[in-house]
Parts: structure tokens; C-alpha cells; sequence
């Protein structure tokens, strides 16, 4: 056999590379705002085109590069940061393994341009995958400016694998406030297609949370701070109250570089337990400092997730002085250790006003009451037909509901109609109860052929989106005007976010009487929706926009309808009267696809009474 092992081109193996280390436009902008501040730079601006994808731009003012080492750069293990392995466990630098850049030029058009303090003139090069195309002089200021255009421009089905430009922006944007909370003392600047997104001046690290987080954010932080032999703590977590069930602000610095870790989070999470509902986040800032010798960064291409030495003493201590910082700022209660905890009030009980139990008594029962006829029952399973807007749920084929699923309507209706026309034994049985709820959870009722039992919490969903889809197609809806308008304080980023959402969240009922800044004001909701709710809404539609997967194929509409039906929708856990159970019933037998939820769960199950009989034999 002849021999078939051959080297692969440098600029394959680069491209190859370039896979681990670029996986997208906010990838380039992370190393290269790091470039910026390892160099030392004290203001860095950071410019878009397209989310990233026809430019990313990074200008800084750091020491610039020499001529030889501009082209020298781009080279594979090209770095000035490390010089033996040992280094490794000694860094003070973001970057060390001196792939970024050429990893970035094989699969981009790179420009550098870069002049150190002493030089007369500075250099400008230009890189197509991974060759140099043109080197001149140039004059410029003292500093380093990398334009990368075109990303993935030789590798389409990377190209295609980038998500929306408000998708991708979002990753951007995270990075971004990653590098700039990491270095508060440092100005940073972000302009996208040509508008200012972010300016922050260089300055304390409180006031950086509160330039990129609004206003509001100053009075929700408690600060925390700690040292041991082993770590020191600094930075803020957010008030208890300010949890939210979206992933919010959460931010490990280590040494100064972001970092994810599922364990220290843990620590943080436990440190707020019982301050805050299972299903919230908490909130925080929080920077540690260790020894370098104590941690290994290179464990992962992007150096998000670090190694450290002693994580369990560093967990214990975290959480205890979260915990104190949270004790000291009055907001944990006092610790009574003779107190029974079986007697508090459960966090979700203890915001409600107490309810007066009633006793409900069927004052029409009349126990010598001989059963009705069946003939005059009214059908409300039947579902109403509205042509006009039917066929506006594209992908919401006949074909499926029609499938054989033996939970589906068609099955139900067909047994029904043939005996009586109802799918209920009647209105008026015994008991007087058509319907009841178990552990407030599901609707059961009887149905000709036996049972069903209905989620409620996902019924409600489902009658809610295709009410808010319709309403957005054909802008229709129904807004509760507001006796006073409510105002909220968003991150900037988010409060753009909802301005770019404006005309479809009118078209659900909300009224905006004001977008500016950090600011929303509402002047009017959709009907049935709470005025204490509304900020959890807004929040969790963006927290769901900004993970949405485009290329399943939904449309924003589709994503905003299931959103808000979700938030809206009655929840497990809510005690319901008669007549609501019935009326969801109703409602939901009136959609065009009851069987399942927006997110495809199944809504109901049906027994029949031959399965019933089987249980018996
Ligand atoms: P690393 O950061 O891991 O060293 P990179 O590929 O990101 O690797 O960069 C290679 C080298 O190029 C760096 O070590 C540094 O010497 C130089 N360099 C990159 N960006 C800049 C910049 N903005 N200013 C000055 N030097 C830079
Ligand atoms: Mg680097």
C-alpha cells in the first residue's frame, strides 16, 4: 500500500482551526477587544456592519505592533504572551495561545493597521485567506485598528449557519459588556450600522453596571467583598427581589476574565436560597482574584472555563460571604436557629393577601330531580369555523390532526355526534358538576365515550396564541386601557429590543405611550392581562427572542405569540370556578388545533369507558 499520510496546508489547518476559535461575529469581537486591552489600550471602539457579518472593527489605543511583528501576528502560535509552557500558570494577559488572528484571517478579508509609540509611520496589511495580499506606511496614531469583513466568506455553510442579525447582535452585545464589566477603568464604545449603541467612559466598576445596565440598576446592588488566603471577592449581586426567572445579569469574573462556571454558580444560587422563588435567577457581579498558579485557563479554545486548584474552599467561602453581604444589607432575615421552618409562610404565599375559604352549596340540587333529556343540550365542543382567519396559520396543517391520534378531536367528535350530538352526558347530572379540577392542575370532565382530562395551564396556551397570532395578522386586538400609565427601566439593549417589537406588541393590545432611552412606558395591555405581570412579560419575551432558533422556520410573530401566551397563560397551581373551567373548554375546543399546546405538548388525554372496562377485568 503507498503511503497516503500527507501535512495539511497551513491554511487548511488554520480554516480548521478557525473552527474552534470563531464559531461567529461575536467569537472575533471577544478576541479582538481582548487584543485591545492586553495591549494595553485605555480606549477602545468597537464597530459593526450587519451583526458582525460584513464588519467587525476594533480601534485602540494600546502599543501598537512593529512592522514585523504586523505580519508576524497572523501566524499560527504567533504571540508575544507566553514563552514556555510554564508561563502558562503565571498569566496576566487575556490571550496566550496566539491563534486568534490567524485563525480569524483564514476565514475572513483582514485589515491591520497598527503603529507603536516610537515608530515614525505606521504599517497596513491586508489578509485573504490567510495570504498577505498588500503591506504599506501608513500614518496613524499610536494604536491598532483590525477590520475583519466578510466573515466565513470562503466557507458558505459556516456562513449559513449564522443565525438573525438581532440573534447574533445579542451574542455580540454579551461579550461586549463581558470585556467591558472585566476592565470598568477602560472606555468602551460600540456603533452598529453607522449609530452609537454603548459609550462608556472609563470609570469605577459600580458605575460601569449602572452605564450599561440603566439607572435603575444602582439602588437593586449589594455589594460584596472578601478576602482569604486563597481568593479575593469583590463586586455586587442583585437584591433578592430583583430576581427574575430569566437568566439575567450573571457574570463570574476571574482575574479579570469572564469566565462560565456551573459550580460557582451553584454557590451563588444556594446563597439566595429561600430569599427567592426556586424558579429565579439571582443576579451578580462578582470578581475573584486568585493566584495565577492556582488556576488552569487552558482547558477551552474561547478560555471560558477555568480549573481551579481549590474549588471547593473557594465555593464554601463564596457562598458564606454572599450570604453575609446579604444578612448585613437587612435583606436575609435574622437567623433564629430555635425557629421551626415548618411554620413560615411558603415565598409564594407570603405576597397574598389571605383568601376567606367559602363553602359552595348547590342551592338547585334537588335530589328527586329525574335526569334530563339529552335532546336540548347545547354542544360546546363544536368549534366555530372562521374562514377569514384560518387560513392564515400557515403550517398549521389539516393533515396533522388528521393523523391517527387517538387523543385527537376528530376522534372525539366523530363518537359523540353519533349518539347524541354532545360530547357531555349533560349539563345537569346528580351532582349538578359537568366539570372539575384536580390539585389545580387539570380540568376533567366526562365525555360521551368516557373522560377527559385537560392541562389547563396548556390549554390556556393554546387559546391564547391563536387568539394573540390572530390578532397580529390582522391587527385586531383588544387593549385595556390603563387608569394610570406604568413605566419601566430597561437596559438600553433591551428597551431597542422592544422598540424594534413596537408594531407587533401593539397589534397584541399593549399600548407604549413612551420608548426611549431606558425608559417604556405603557399606557395600555392586552385585555386580561395584569398590570402587575407586565414587566415579567416584556422580560420573558426578550429573554425568548433573544434564543430564538430562526432556522426552525418560525416567524417573529409565531415566536411572540408563544412568548406571550406563555406568560399569560393561567398557571398550574390556580384554583378555577366552575364557569372558568368551562369556559376554557369552550375556548379551547373553538381553536383551530386544541390537541397541542403551542410548544406541541399534548393538551388533553382522553380515556375511554373500553379502557375503563379494561381496568377491571
Ligand atoms: P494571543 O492574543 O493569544 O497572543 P493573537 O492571535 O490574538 O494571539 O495575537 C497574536 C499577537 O499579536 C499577540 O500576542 C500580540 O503580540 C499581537 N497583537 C494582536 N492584537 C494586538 C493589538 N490590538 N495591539 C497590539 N498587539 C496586538
Ligand atoms: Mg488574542
Amino acid at each position: 500500500m503507498p503511503d497516503i499520510i500527507q501535512l495539511l496546508p497551513d491554511h487548511v489547518a488554520n480554516q480548521i482551526a478557525a473552527g474552534e476559535v470563531v464559531q461567529r461575529p461575536a467569537s472575533v469581537v471577544k478576541e479582538l477587544l481582548e487584543n485591545a486591552i492586553d495591549a494595553g489600550a485605555t480606549e477602545v471602539t468597537l464597530v459593526l456592519k450587519d451583526a458582525g457579518k460584513t464588519l467587525v472593527q476594533v480601534i485602540d489605543n494600546g502599543i501598537g505592533m512593529s512592522a514585523t511583528d504586523a505580519r508576524l501576528c497572523f501566524e499560527r502560535h504567533a504571540t508575544s504572551k507566553i514563552k514556555s509552557a510554564e508561563d502558562l500558570f503565571n498569566l496576566h494577559t487575556k490571550g496566550f495561545r496566539g491563534e486568534a488572528l490567524a485563525s480569524i484571517a483564514a476565514i475572513a478579508h483582514v485589515e491591520l493597521k497598527t503603529k507603536t509609540d516610537t515608530a515614525e509611520m505606521g504599517v497596513k496589511i491586508a489578509i485573504e485567506g490567510s495570504e498577505v495580499t498588500s503591506q504599506e506606511m501608513v500614518v496613524i496614531p499610536k494604536g491598532t485598528t483590525i477590520s475583519v469583513k466578510n466573515l466565513f466568506y470562503n466557507i458558505p455553510a459556516r456562513r449559513n449557519f449564522l443565525k438573525s442579525n438581532p440573534v447574533e447582535t445579542r451574542h455580540i452585545i454579551d461579550e461586549f459588556h463581558r470585556v467591558a464589566l472585566a476592565h470598568p477603568q477602560v472606555g468602551f464604545e460600540m456603533i452598529h450600522n453607522g449609530s452609537n449603541v454603548f459609550s462608556l467612559p472609563g470609570t469605577k466598576l459600580r458605575q460601569r453596571i449602572v452605564n450599561i445596565f440603566g439607572s435603575k440598576t444602582n439602588e437593586k446592588l449589594v455589594p460584596v467583598a472578601e478576602e482569604t488566603d486563597i481568593v479575593k471577592v469583590n463586586g455586587f449581586v442583585l437584591k433578592p427581589e430583583f430576581a427574575r426567572k430569566s437568566r439575567g445579569e450573571q457574570f463570574f469574573f476571574v482575574n479579570d476574565r469572564f469566565i462560565k462556571s456551573p459550580y460557582l454558580h451553584h454557590a451563588v444560587a444556594s446563597a439566595f436560597e429561600g430569599l427567592i422563588k426556586t424558579e429565579n435567577h439571582p443576579g451578580y457581579f462578582l470578581y475573584l482574584e486568585v493566584d495565577p498558579h492556582a488556576i488552569d485557563i487552558n482547558i477551552h479554545p474561547t478560555k471560558t472555563e477555568i480549573k481551579f486548584e481549590d474549588e471547593h474552599a473557594i465555593y464554601a467561602m463564596l457562598r458564606s460571604t454572599i450570604k453575609h453581604s446579604l444578612g448585613q444589607f437587612s435583606i436575609a432575615p435574622v437567623l433564629d436557629f430555635n425557629r421551626d421552618a415548618g411554620f413560615d409562610t411558603p415565598y409564594e404565599y407570603s405576597k397574598k393577601s389571605p383568601k376567606v375559604p367559602t363553602i359552595e352549596v348547590d342551592k338547585n340540587f334537588n335530589p328527586f330531580q329525574k335526569e334530563p333529556k339529552q335532546g336540548n343540550i347545547s354542544f360546546p365542543f363544536k368549534r366555530e369555523k372562521s374562514p377569514a382567519w384560518e387560513s392564515l396559520y400557515v403550517g398549521l396543517e389539516d393533515e396533522e390532526s388528521s393523523n391517527d391520534n387517538s387523543f385527537s378531536l376528530e376522534n372525539i367528535e366523530m363518537e359523540s355526534e353519533e349518539v347524541t350530538g354532545s360530547l357531555f352526558e349533560g349539563q345537569h347530572q346528580e351532582n349538578g358538576k359537568v366539570t372539575f379540577q384536580i390539585q389545580n392542575k387539570y380540568i376533567v370532565s366526562s365525555i360521551k365515550s368516557g373522560l377527559i382530562v385537560i392541562h389547563q395551564n396548556l390549554a390556556h396556551q393554546r387559546i391564547l396564541y391563536e387568539e394573540l397570532l390572530k390578532n397580529i395578522t390582522l391587527h385586531q386586538a383588544v387593549s385595556q386601557q390603563l387608569l394610570f400609565p406604568i413605566s419601566f427601566q430597561f437596559s438600553k439593549s433591551k428597551v431597542a429590543m422592544l422598540q424594534s417589537l413596537k408594531e407587533q406588541l401593539e397589534d397584541t393590545g399593549f399600548v407604549f405611550s413612551e420608548i426611549k432611552e431606558e425608559l417604556v412606558e405603557i399606557s395600555g395591555v392586552p385585555s386580561g392581562v395584569l398590570e402587575s405581570s407586565v414587566e415579567e412579560i416584556l422580560q420573558q419575551l426578550i429573554a425568548d427572542i433573544e434564543t430564538e432558533v430562526p432556522e426552525a422556520g418560525y416567524s417573529q410573530n409565531d415566536l411572540m405569540a408563544k412568548s406571550l401566551a406563555k406568560s399569560m397563560a393561567i398557571k398550574t397551581g390556580v384554583s378555577l370556578s366552575m364557569e372558568a373551567q368551562e369556559h376554557i373548554i369552550h375556548q379551547l375546543f373553538a381553536c383551530k388545533e386544541p390537541s397541542v399546546s403551542p410548544n406541541n405538548r399534548p393538551v388533553f388525554v382522553t380515556m375511554g369507558i373500553n379502557d375503563f372496562d379494561k381496568k377491571f377485568m
